[in-house]
This record gives structure tokens, C-alpha cells and sequence, in this order.
């Protein structure tokens, strides 16, 4: 299955752009676990975080297939787009459930790069997976609502102006139904910040921005409210599966790194007198990696054209994430293997892009709850949780 559209000039531009960004850059920064503000300006001063902005709010209008082929090949460079991949998959939820009045109001700025909508406030330290049992709350008070609580794991928090948050509106019990009483605020982070909003970063195995966000006493205006109050469980499960989709084709492009790394130094790599990659103990799992590779750059592709058309994608999205994501951390670990000893070392760029992708398979949906999905939601099984 190739592209319906010709998608090299697009994939040449963004392989042309991470070529100024090489490993010597990204090792720096994850020595200091500092963030890559100049590669994300290079890629929004491109235009390649506004792809999926409609033209008339003055970004590229460009489909999701072109928009996982953007963020494939940052991943298939060396690059890490896990610094910036969330303003492609929150823009679903502002495109699809915002007001005209939002959308006029924000995206010409995220697209022109003078406004960041990099944070999605989902996850919090007492609920986890079990995002309906999320304890933060929004409480109406004349024109504006009164934020409490807290999330965690909300990336790049501190590189971000907006926040899209999902806050528990109406007391659970008095919902109307089980995934009611969720509503998606956006939040303009830069109001708030130090006024009832409060961020710390937390140091992960990798470098990631991630935080940990707390919310006392924080006002935001009711226009701060995206869609219907009450429905934003609904509205963030739409979003998602734009994020699995783009996280699927950041996975698909970390295999092919591993993949094209693994394959060179096979064929050069001389151990008995003759290049390791002729053993066949050697080269089979280049292949494996390879065919699990293709395999989700197929379900990729499959559910980026449904979430375009318009269809119900959910099964797609979810497989694509999970095919993907497992094809990525088998072939990080055959790269490694492939290596030996040299794939520890920090110049090789391995073991970086190793522990950066080992994050997919929890992240943003863990593979059990891909599988919980499928068996509930395709198979038919009973719910199990
Ligand atoms: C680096 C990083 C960045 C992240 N960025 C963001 C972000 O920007 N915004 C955001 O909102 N979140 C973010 N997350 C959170 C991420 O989405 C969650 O970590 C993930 O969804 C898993 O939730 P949890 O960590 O609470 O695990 P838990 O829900 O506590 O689950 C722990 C384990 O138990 C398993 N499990 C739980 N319930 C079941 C069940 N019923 N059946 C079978 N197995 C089950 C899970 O599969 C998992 O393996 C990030 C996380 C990390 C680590």
C-alpha cells in the first residue's frame, strides 16, 4: 500500500531540516535533559507543526497521512519529535469541537509559531489508565470556573503557552451517563502561571520535558471551555486517536532508524573474517524488524486514510499504536544486539533512541488497554476491567 499522494517533497524537506539537528545535537541535550528549542523552531518556522492548521487560519491544511509522514521521518533521521508531536495531536480537539471564536482567536498564532499548544492534561497520579476517575475539578463560579487538583506526566508543560486539560465538571455520581461530566478546557498556561497553576519537571530515563502540574484555586474564563461542558470525555477520546495514529508513524519511522542502522553496520562490521551480517543469527532478526516494521506502516496508513475520511477509526488508530510500537522496541533491541558492545556507547546514538522508544509501549496507551480495546470493542469479549 503506498500513499494515494506523492508525499517525497514533504518527506525530502523534513529529512533536508533534520540534517542541520545530527546525533552530536540531540546527545548534548540528553546529557543535560534540556529541551530542543532549536530544532522546534526550525520545524514550526518550516511550517511542519502547522500542517494540520486549516490554510485559512493560515497553517498548511495538509491530511493526517501527511502530517505522520512529517513526524515518521523526524523519528527515521535521529530526530525526536516527542519534543513537539502534541501540537499535531491536540489540534484534532480544537479543530473538531472548538468555536469559531477559538479557532480565530488561536490559530493563527500557532501556526505564525508565536503561540505553543504543546501540554494535554489527561493523566493524574491517582487514576492512571482509569481516566474517568480523574479527581480534578472545575467548579463554576459566575463567569469563570475555579480549578483544582492535579495531573502528572503532562509533557513539555514548561515549553508550552496553552494547556488542554480535561477536568471533572460534574460529580461523578451525578453525571448523566458513565463518561459524563468530563469537560476539555483550554487553558492559556500563561495567565495562570504562578496564579493557581504551578509546574514541576520530573527526570525520566530519557529526555522528554515531562512534568507533574498541581492546580489550586486556578480561574479560567467560561470561553475557556471547548465544546459542550460535560462531553470533553468524548471529545478527548476523538483527539486520541489522532495521537495514536501520529505516535504509530513516529514508531514506524524510530523502526526504520534502527533498521537502517542495524543493516550498515551488519555489512561492515567484519568479526571471523567476514561481515557479521552474513551469519544469518545476524541477519534474521534485521528482517523480522524489518517485516514488523512494514506491517504497521500498512495499519498506519490504514487508519491515518479512515481519521481523513472521517470514519471511525478507533480500532485502527489503536492497532496501528500497537503494531507500531512493538515493531519500534523490537527493532531498538535487534539494533542494540546487532552492535554489541558499541551499541551502549553514547556516540552511536542507540541506546538514546533506545530508551526514547521503549516509551511507546506505555505511552500514550499502554499495549494492555490496546488489547482490552480490541477484545472488547472488535471481538465482542466482555469488558475485563
Ligand atoms: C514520559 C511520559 C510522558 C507522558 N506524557 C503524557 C502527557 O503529555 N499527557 C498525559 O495526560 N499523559 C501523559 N503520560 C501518561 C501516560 O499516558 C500513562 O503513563 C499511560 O497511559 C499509562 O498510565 P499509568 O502510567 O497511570 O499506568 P496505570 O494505569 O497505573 O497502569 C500500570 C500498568 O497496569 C496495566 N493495567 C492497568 N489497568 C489494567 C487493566 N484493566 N487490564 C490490564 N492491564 C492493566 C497497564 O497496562 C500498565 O502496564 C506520559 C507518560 C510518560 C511516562
Amino acid at each position: 500500500m503506498t500513499e494515494s499522494v506523492d508525499l517525497t517533497p514533504i518527506r525530502d524537506a523534513v529529512r533536508a531540516l533534520c540534517a542541520d539537528f545530527p546525533g552530536d545535537y540531540w546527545r548534548a541535550l540528553d546529557r543535560e535533559r534540556a529541551y530542543p528549542d532549536a530544532f522546534v523552531a526550525a520545524l514550526t518556522k518550516a511550517g511542519f507543526l502547522a500542517a494540520l492548521i486549516p490554510e485559512e487560519y493560515g497553517g498548511s491544511g495538509l491530511t493526517m497521512t501527511a502530517a505522520a509522514a512529517i513526524m515518521e521521518e523526524i523519528q527515521a533521521s535521529g530526530c525526536n519529535g516527542a519534543a513537539c508531536h502534541a501540537q499535531m495531536y491536540t489540534m484534532g480537539t480544537l479543530l473538531r469541537h472548538g468555536s469559531a471564536e477559538q479557532k480565530a482567536r488561536y490559530l493563527p498564532g500557532i501556526a505564525r509559531g508565536e503561540l505553543r499548544l504543546q501540554a494535554f492534561g489527561v493523566t493524574e497520579p491517582t487514576s492512571g489508565t482509569d481516566t474517568l476517575s480523574l479527581r480534578t475539578t472545575a467548579v463554576r463560579d459566575g463567569d469563570s470556573y475555579v480549578i483544582n487538583g492535579q495531573k502528572i506526566w503532562t509533557s513539555r508543560a514548561e515549553h508550552s503557552d496553552l494547556m488542554l486539560l480535561l477536568a471533572r465538571t460534574t460529580p461523578r455520581e451525578q453525571a448523566q451517563s458513565r463518561t459524563g461530566g468530563l469537560t476539555v478546557f483550554l487553558v492559556d498556561m500563561r495567565a495562570v502561571k504562578g496564579r493557581g497553576l504551578t509546574i514541576r519537571p520530573i527526570r525520566t530515563m530519557m529526555n522528554h520535558a515531562t512534568t507533574e502540574v498541581f492546580f489550586e484555586n486556578m480561574r479560567v474564563p467560561t470561553d475557556a471551555v471547548i465544546g459542550e461542558e460535560g462531553l470533553g470525555f468524548r471529545y478527548i477520546l476523538s483527539g486520541m486517536n489522532a495521537e495514536r495514529i501520529l505516535i504509530a508513524a513516529e514508531c514506524v519511522g524510530d523502526a526504520k532508524w534502527f533498521i537502517q542502522k542495524a543493516t550498515a553496520y551488519a555489512g561492515e562490521r567484519v568479526v571471523f573474517g567476514r561481515p557479521i551480517g552474513q551469519n544469518q543469527g545476524v541477519q534474521f532478526p534485521i528482517a523480522r524488524a524489518y517485516i514488523g516494521m512494514r506491517a504497521a506502516e500498512l495499519m498506519v496508513r490504514e487508519a491515518a486514510g479512515l481519521y481523513e475520511a472521517g470514519l471511525d477509526c478507533g480500532a485502527e488508530a489503536n492497532m496501528a499504536k500497537h503494531l507500531a510500537a512493538e515493531a519500534s522496541w523490537a527493532a531498538a533491541d535487534m539494533c542494540l544486539q546487532t552492535h554489541g558492545g558499541f551499541g551502549f556507547a553514547e556516540e552511536f546514538d542507540i541506546e538514546r533512541k533506545f530508551r526514547e522508544t521503549r516509551l511507546y509501549t506505555v505511552a500514550p496507551i499502554s499495549t494492555n488497554l490496546v488489547l482490552s480495546y480490541i477484545a472488547e470493542h472488535v471481538l465482542g469479549l466482555p469488558r475485563s476491567y
